[in-house]
């Protein structure tokens, strides 16, 4: 089958096998680069581990620090004509290259959120690594079946207490608009954090910890985002913010709970970066595709794997871990230094659809966005056939 991408919206309904196998590929080659991290844990579980930063986690973990992995993913397989989601594919290909350089990789598909994959994997991890050392939270997702109380809840993304409306991008026609988002009701507020809280993240920590498959002195790390404040209306003090209170909330009993094996539970604040679950918020898309622009002009762009390698290079060095008053780790420094915040706020006012190009990366998003997919990626045939039907290796 020939793929080429189909979008629909803020998601793209094709992935290219070869072209996410190249995506993983170039992250695996930057890694490498960087050389081996010094103190780095060697079996780790990513829980979101296909696409986005758990894929960079993972990749940082295997390939920067020779770890066994073990991913936790929620994916669909090829089937009848149809290709695979990107995850699928990125997983196939991780686990190929993992098994080539001589690592433990395991995967299993499902819904992280359940008590039964939860079981599965930690008896998976119970036989075969005996423990992990470290565990990364990078979930993200628009709903979740509790698994104690049976409800079912959607996130949204709103501002809370009053409407809010700012500048917009359509990623599609790169049209910048105006949008007005209407405040979030309780429910909506309780619906987001259940999904996107911190309540999730525990229950893995205690599933493990129960289980005996916690190493001493084990860490885990659960990722947020905070931003400048012209998306604070929508991010950090809307409905999403509130859920990433939850998930400090969570940081903070975990780092109890870890104590007595001498473990510590961190949140990593990261930079603004298009991802499948970045792309569906409101005014975000317009904010990085100026962030991108500021930034690659000042030469400290990053993708998910370069903050992944910073984080792992940070966690693992050896020397005390730096963080704001708050204990968080601070990915974003680069995102928030002052001069790049200083271009963004003022291009902010400036920003048309005339000037987009003249102000923002837009045409970086949208290469950023394809890639996420497996489109655009150097040396992969798009006119050739390929066969969209794979295994990825350890999974039934
Ligand atoms: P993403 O959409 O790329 O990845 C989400 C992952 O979660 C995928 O592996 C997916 O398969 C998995 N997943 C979703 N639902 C699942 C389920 N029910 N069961 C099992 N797996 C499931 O997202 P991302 O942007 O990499 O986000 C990961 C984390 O990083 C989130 O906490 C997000 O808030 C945070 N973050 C993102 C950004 C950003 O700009 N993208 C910035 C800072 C922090």
């Amino acid at each position: 089958m020939i793929v080429t991408p189909k979008i629909r919206g803020f998601i793209c309904t094709t992935a290219h096998p070869e072209g996410c196998a190249a995506h993983v590929q170039e992250q695996i080659a930057l890694v490498k680069r960087g050389g081996p991290v010094s103190h780095a844990p060697k079996k780790v579980l990513v829980i979101g581990s296909s696409t986005g930063y758990g894929l960079s986690s993972r990749i940082a973990a295997a390939f920067g620090g020779g770890a066994a992995t073990a991913g936790v993913f929620f994916e669909r397989p090829a089937e009848a004509g149809r290709c695979a989601t990107a995850g699928w594919y990125n997983s196939a290909a991780f686990e190929r290259e993992a098994t080539k350089a001589g690592l433990y990789a395991r995967s299993w598909n499902g819904d992280a959120f359940s008590d039964s994959l939860k079981a599965e994997v930690v008896a998976g991890i119970k036989a075969d690594l005996g423990q992990v050392d470290c565990v990364i939270y990078s979930l993200a997702s628009p709903r979740r079946n509790h698994p104690r109380n049976g409800q079912s809840y959607k996130s949204v993304l709103k501002p809370i207490g009053q409407s809010y409306t700012n500048k917009n991008l359509n990623t599609g026609n790169g049209e910048v608009n105006s949008v007005t988002l209407e405040p979030a009701s309780d429910e909506e507020i309780e619906n987001t954090v259940a999904v996107m809280g911190g309540e999730d993240w525990q229950m893995w920590m205690e599933a493990l910890a129960q289980a005996g498959a916690l190493a001493q002195g084990v860490q885990t790390v659960a990722y947020s985002y905070i931003g400048p404040e012209l998306t604070w209306p929508i991010y950090k003090n809307g409905t999403i913010g509130r859920a990433k209170e939850d998930v400090e909330r969570a940081q903070r009993a975990l780092n109890q709970t870890l104590a007595p094996l001498g473990g510590k539970a961190w949140v990593s604040v990261n930079k603004a970066l298009v991802t499948q679950a970045s792309s569906a918020i409101p005014v975000v898309p317009l904010y990085i595709s100026l962030l991108y622009k500021a930034m690659k002009d000042n030469h400290t762009h990053e993708d998910t794997i370069e903050q992944m390698d910073r984080l792992w290079r940070r966690l693992y060095s050896g020397t005390p871990i730096p963080t704001d008053a708050e204990g968080r780790i601070r990915l974003d420094d680069w995102e928030m230094d002052a001069s790049i915040q200083e271009i963004v706020a003022r291009r902010w006012q400036e920003v048309s659809t005339e000037t987009l190009n003249q102000f923002g990366d837009f045409e970086g998003y949208q290469a950023s966005f394809l890639r996420l997919f497996g489109f655009g990626l150097p040396g992969v045939d798009y006119a050739a056939e390929t066969e969209v039907d794979q295994r990825v290796p350890s999974l039934p």
